[in-house]
């Protein structure tokens, strides 16, 4: 099957590429593995997307799902598992069809780093982004687990909202927090998180922001990285009308609104 624009995932950044192309009148073909919506739709509660105060992340989602569809772009539920660029565009590949497109946008997100051991806390005390989810600890102690540039932007965010902000490092504490050399070995609490064992020490927190960065699929050969993520420049990769937009770029602040810009900008290459 041919089209003008593949775009690879299903949530906001997809999304949002998508209905910039439809209503510009291409033909795009929108695949995501899983449920449309992406990471948004998981969210028990989004206050941060302008427009709706408090909200289920699913409720946006299945109304940003049907704007998509309105504007004609096909949603097809599989995975993409490779792409390869061919003499005047892409060849798609799913487990079942080859798809061919002029420019190939890719949204997939990324895949988060997580200890096993915080599972049971998650989504109760312990989170992956502190601009999302630190105004819920305002004033109370909380920690940032992890190394580089994400886990000093969390201290440096949380540090005036909260009373106190532990920064567990292995390489360079962040300026401000109390450092703690080691790793997080365990998670402790009854429903919520109260504490986390480093070192063999209990350290009593009401929150743990984990952020220990992720990684983006290498979905085509020869696709440039950085930092373990897609190098973007404004949504430009380093293969011709091959783009990236959302949480799956280097430099994208990984917030919805800016999952949604992204995916705007993209969009404006493949008119
Ligand atoms: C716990 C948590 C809380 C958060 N809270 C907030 C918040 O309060 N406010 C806020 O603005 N942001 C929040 N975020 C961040 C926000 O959810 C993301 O920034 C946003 O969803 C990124 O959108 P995206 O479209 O880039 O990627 P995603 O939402 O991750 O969507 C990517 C989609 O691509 C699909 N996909 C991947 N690879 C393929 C493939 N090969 N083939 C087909 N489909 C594929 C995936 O299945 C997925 O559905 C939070 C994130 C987390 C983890």
């Amino acid at each position: 099957m041919e089209c003008d624009v593949i775009v690879i995932g299903g949530g906001p950044a997809g999304m949002t590429a998508a209905i910039y192309l439809g209503r510009a009148g291409k033909k795009v073909i929108l695949f995501e593995g899983n449920a449309m919506g992406g990471t948004l739709a998981r969210l028990k509660r989004i206050e941060n997307f302008p427009g709706s105060v408090s909200n289920v992340g699913a409720e946006i989602a299945v109304r940003m799902e049907a704007q998509t569809r309105s504007f004609g772009t096909t949603i097809v539920n599989e995975f993409v598992s490779g792409v390869q660029k061919t003499k005047d565009g892409f060849d798609v590949f799913t487990d079942t069809e080859v798809y061919k497109a002029k420019y190939v946008v890719y949204a997939g997100g990324i895949v988060r780093a997580r200890p096993e051991a915080e599972k049971r806390f998650r989504g109760s005390g312990v989170s992956y982004c502190a601009v999302c989810d630190g105004n819920f600890f305002r004033g109370k102690t909380v920690a940032v687990i992890g190394d580089g540039e994400a886990a000093f932007r969390d201290v440096k965010y949380l540090l005036p909202l909260c009373k106190k902000v532990y920064h567990v490092f292995t390489v360079r504490p962040a300026d401000g927090a109390e450092g703690i050399k080691g790793k997080a070995e365990d998670f402790l609490g009854e429903n919520s998180l109260s504490g986390i064992v480093v070192g063999g020490k209990t350290i009593a927190v009401d929150g743990a922001f984990i952020a220990m960065g992720g990684s983006a699929s290498e979905i085509i050969k020869g696709l440039e990285l950085k930092n373990g993520l897609i190098a973007s420049d404004n949504g430009r990769t380093n293969i011709e009308n091959f783009f990236v937009a959302g949480d799956a770029a280097d430099g994208s602040m990984r917030q919805v609104v800016s999952a949604c810009y992204e995916g705007a900008k993209v969009a404006e290459y493949c008119v």
